[in-house]
């Protein structure tokens, strides 16, 4: 496929996914990087910058009294203690190896239209995956607890 014609269907599917949704799941660079916070401790000058920051797939999950907590958007790891030398791709690599980003060892621009299909969905696959694990753990309990009752009361 021409670079030309996959830039043009990959702005297309852009329009087409809704952007709230995007937004939310901090999905493209240009929304992780407006998620850190002017106090981010690091200049742009340093390599933990937070243009580097976005780009290794962070975005920003800290505060006020916490400004150096940041998230990867895809494998939900949490990261912070950062220094001014870190190489956020680096520090990535090294705490989430299973990372899919990770994996795919691409930056965003270098993406094709499969590659990033491939993250929107491992994305809503993890986020199903937990809610689940969720209801069935609630599931478990109430159970237990509907036993016991039951029990205490016959
Ligand atoms: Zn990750």
């Amino acid at each position: 496929m021409k670079a030309e014609m996959e830039t043009s269907i990959k702005s297309e599917l852009f329009r087409e996914l809704d952007m709230d949704i995007a937004k939310k799941m901090f999905l493209m660079q240009t929304h992780r990087l407006q998620s850190f916070s002017t106090n981010w401790p690091f200049k742009n000058t340093e390599s933990c910058n937070i243009q580097s920051m976005a780009e290794a797939g962070f975005y920003f999950c800290g505060n006020d009294k916490e400004n150096d907590t940041a998230a990867c958007f895809v494998c939900g790891k949490i990261l912070d203690g950062w220094e001014s030398t870190d190489i956020p791709m680096e520090e990535h690599r090294k705490h989430a190896p299973q990372c899919l980003f990770v994996k795919m060892g691409k930056l965003e621009k270098e993406f094709s239209i499969e590659d990033f299909m491939r993250i929107f969905q491992a994305i809503v696959e993890d986020k199903i995956s937990k809610k689940i694990t969720k209801h069935k753990t609630k599931i478990r309990i109430d159970c237990k607890n509907y036993r016991d009752k039951f029990f205490k009361n016959n």
